[in-house]
């Protein structure tokens, strides 16, 4: 039996998560949420983890009252994180907080030698190359759940000891596809937040309608398949039904398909190599009948440029590109700034701060708080 911790159980991924646990043979050792601990008490109540987490201090003072007729251990803050990261005496970690918050309690999953399943794209944005040189020295498995680099790794399994010439990342092209950046200016929060095909959080919803999303994904992708980004390629596909293709130096080009259901790339992670019924609805090629594909617009959506330019100069950009967009992001959901000013606050923190070339976790903290007093500011 899989024993698994869901960091973020409350959110998007972690509910879905909770929702394919009884396909899997599993036993969940922790739950955490942020302040969602009605949710959080149901979870728990349920599946019985060894030790729960409310990172809202006082949120975790209830929870405890909610929770005093169990032998569940409620802690909070980044110590409880962590601690359910690393001490609940799970074999895999299902990182499913948004942001950077992320980080810590990731990297000390893997230094106590936890596989990780990652949603948490952030985290390797901000730090891909401390996260993946610690999986590599500690022998530990990053698993995407991410359904772009969910698609790339099962792709990549055709590989056979070859190498991936390039990696096509699909994109929806969000609520605004088509649009020009005039047409784009006015865009309201509740626009924004309406999203074609996929339900969820507002954070990812967000960078889906700036794309940002995607800048993430080609981040993210660089550091978890090791490739220059100038052989990543986005390409927008309305459908969400291709979900990333890759292709090898023969020109053979193999894409995963499937319906737009993240169970699939959830579950996969947690029980690859093998493959069992999944929840999802299965896809009907011909009810679908049509795919159609188009490059994407990098002048409508500057967030896709700014990435690509934090990609190819690494060191701490990536931390100074999300810093900015969660600050800015933030600031956009709470009504303060205009739409195009996410992609302008970035570039903003991007063009300001100082360049570091050489990454340790201490300059990705001091990059991340510079980014979010910049983007504030
Ligand atoms: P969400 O907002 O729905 O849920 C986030 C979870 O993190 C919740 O449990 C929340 O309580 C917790 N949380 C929020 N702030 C926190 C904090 N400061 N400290 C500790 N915990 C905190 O988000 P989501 O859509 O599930 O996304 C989670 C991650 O997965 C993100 O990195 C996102 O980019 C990635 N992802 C999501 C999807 C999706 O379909 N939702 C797809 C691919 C990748
Ligand atoms: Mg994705």
């Amino acid at each position: 039996m899989k024993k698994i911790a869901i960091l973020g159980s409350t959110g998007s991924i972690g509910t879905q998560t909770v929702d394919i646990l009884p396909s899997i043979d599993a036993q969940v050792t922790a739950l955490t949420t942020n302040k969602r601990i009605g949710l959080l008490e149901t979870q728990a109540r349920a599946l019985r983890p060894k030790m729960v987490c409310a990172f809202d201090e006082a949120a975790a003072r209830d929870l405890k009252i909610k929770l005093a007729d169990t032998d569940i251990r409620v802690l909070s803050g980044m110590d409880g994180l962590t601690a359910c990261a690393a001490e609940s005496g799970a074999d895999i970690v299902v990182t499913a907080v948004v942001g950077m918050v992320g980080l810590l309690p990731t990297l000390a999953a893997i230094d106590a030698g936890k596989d990780i399943a990652l949603a948490n794209k952030e985290t390797l944005v901000c730090a891909g190359e401390l996260v993946m040189r610690a999986a590599r020295e500690k022998g530990v498995k990053i698993l995407p759940v991410d359904s772009e680099h969910s698609a790339i790794f099962q792709c990549a399994q055709a590989a056979q000891g070859n190498r991936i010439a390039k990696i096509l990342l699909t994109a929806s092209g969000g609520p605004f596809f088509g649009k020009t950046a005039a047409e784009m200016q006015g865009v309201t929060r509740e626009q924004a937040l309406r999203h074609p095909n996929w339900s969820m959080g507002a954070k990812i919803t967000i960078d889906s309608a700036t794309m940002m999303n995607k800048g993430l994904e080609l981040i993210e992708a660089m550091w978890l398949y090791d490739m220059d980004p100038a052989d990543i390629e986005i390409v927008v596909h309305r459908e969400s039904i291709v979900h990333s293709a890759v292709e090898f130096a023969d020109g053979a080009v193999i894409a995963q398909l499937g319906t737009p259901d993240m169970r699939l790339p959830i579950q996969y992670a947690l029980t690859w190599p093998a493959r069992v019924p999944c929840r999802a609805p299965h896809l009907s090629l011909t009810e679908i009948a049509k795919l159609t594909f188009y490059p994407p617009d990098y002048e409508a959506f500057p967030a896709l440029g700014l990435a690509r330019r934090a990609a190819r100069e690494k060191g701490d950009r990536g931390a100074v590109l999300n810093g900015a967009n969660e600050a800015a992001v933030g600031l956009f959901l709470d009504g303060k700034i205009g739409f195009a000013d996410i992609a302008a606050r970035v570039a903003h923190a991007l063009d300001s701060i100082p360049y570091q070339r050489e990454l340790t976790l201490d300059g990705v903290l001091a990059a991340d708080a510079e980014a979010r007093r910049l983007a504030r500011a």
